[in-house]
């Protein structure tokens, strides 16, 4: 077992533990001090027939109340009714202050449960178990939980802590090439920003990446966690340095709105990040070949690099009406260099406007 450790204003936070099973699950859990303590595993219905039953065995070892809730899979059913559903189930099966929320699941369930965690009784403890690649690089850790509403993505949250976050490396075997390939776009997307060497090692290993070689994955989720832990720590509630992590978020959440969802959040910020690395072109930060540098990669790990259906008018108007904005001017994510990002308030709608239509074929 490996295990990196998070801090909150400079105090433990939180283990980050990775296995490749779940035998340690109850005793990581244990560890945590609960005792009679109800548990509510929440996950979705694409997770529950592979690993409900597993987990829910895993605890049963050590606790007694091992409840569960499924929510239909899918960005769709990641809204206030779902958190609803949540609530009712716990009020039902009398979940007090003491008891525990776990999410298995992607980054929905990770968003949702830990939004409901939050806010339930004004706050209860929640565990994360990330299922999917992009759960496990990103959205697991850091405290940023919400749902969308009316199609806005993550209009409503909070930021709350999980207690433990257990990954468990194999069941990313049960991943589909499509869903892993969003995660590769979070990775590639902290070596840009933060580390070269990391960014070029992806792509150097993509054949061990994709054969999805253990040790391969454990070293390349290791590295990403750290980056993402590292950033999170200096800056837990995004006043500062967390912005960064929003790099091809701006203009990959238009894409995703006006596609109405029917591409994947991280194909969706792939593109976006391709918008962006043209930006940094623009404003003369990195050299042109950059581009063909960054799509050759992603193509790699068989990311989208433009879309089709979509207008880049609309990107530049949906782009605006996102929450990152800062004196009414968008607050940009862009390269100084490769694995070296900053925010820029200076992008000119004429820059976005050439940026959004070299992402549409
Ligand atoms: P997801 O949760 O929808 O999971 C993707 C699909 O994979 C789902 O159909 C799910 O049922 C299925 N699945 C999950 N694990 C599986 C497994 N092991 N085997 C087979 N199928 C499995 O999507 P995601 O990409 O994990 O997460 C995307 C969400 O994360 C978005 O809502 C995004 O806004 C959010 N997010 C949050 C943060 C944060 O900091 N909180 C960061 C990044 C992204």
């Amino acid at each position: 077992m490996s295990y990196l450790d998070v801090q909150k204003d400079g105090s433990f936070c939180y283990s980050i533990c990775f296995e490749n099973n779940f035998s340690h699950l109850a005793d990581e859990v244990g560890k945590l001090g609960f005792h009679r303590n109800k548990f509510c595993i929440v996950t979705d219905t694409n997770v529950a027939p592979l690993y409900l039953t597993i987990v829910k065995e895993a605890l049963l070892q050590q606790f007694d109340q091992v409840y569960d809730i499924v929510i239909p899979a899918g960005e769709q059913h990641k809204t206030l009714d779902s958190v609803k559903k949540i609530y009712e189930y716990l009020i039902l099966h009398h979940f007090d202050r003491k008891d525990c929320l776990i999410a298995l699941g992607g980054g929905v369930i990770g968003d949702m449960t830990g939004y409901a965690a939050a806010t339930y009784l004004r706050g209860i403890d929640f565990i994360q178990i990330p299922t999917t690649l992009l759960s496990q690089v990103d959205s697991s850790i850091g405290g940023k939980t919400g749902v969308d509403f009316d199609s806005y993505k993550n209009m409503v949250g909070a930021f709350h802590m999980p207690r433990l976050v257990y990954m468990n490396l194999s069941v990313l075997n049960t991943l589909s090439e499509e869903q892993f390939s969003c995660g590769m776009g979070e990775i590639l997307k902290h070596g840009l920003i933060k580390n070269s060497s990391y960014f070029e090692w992806c792509m150097n290993h993509a054949e061990e990446i994709q054969s999805r070689d253990y040790e391969t994955l454990l070293f390349m989720i290791m590295e990403s966690c750290k980056i993402k832990r590292d950033i999170v720590e200096k800056d837990p509630t995004e006043k500062g340095d967390r912005a960064l992590l929003n790099f091809g978020h701006t203009l990959g959440h238009a894409v995703e709105k006006l596609m109405d969802f029917t591409l994947l959040h991280g194909q969706c910020v792939a593109v976006g990040i391709i918008a962006a690395v043209k930006l940094s072109v623009m404003k003369g930060n990195i050299p042109e070949e950059s581009i063909s540098f960054v799509e050759h990669c992603f193509k790699k790990f068989h990311l989208p690099t433009k879309v089709e259906g979509i207008y880049a008018e609309d990107i530049l108007k949906v782009s605006k009406l996102d929450k990152k904005m800062e004196a009414g001017k968008i607050k940009f994510i862009l390269l100084q260099e490769i694995g070296k990002a900053y925010v820029d308030l200076t992008v000119r709608d004429e820059e976005l406007l050439s940026a959004a239509e070299s992402i549409i074929s």
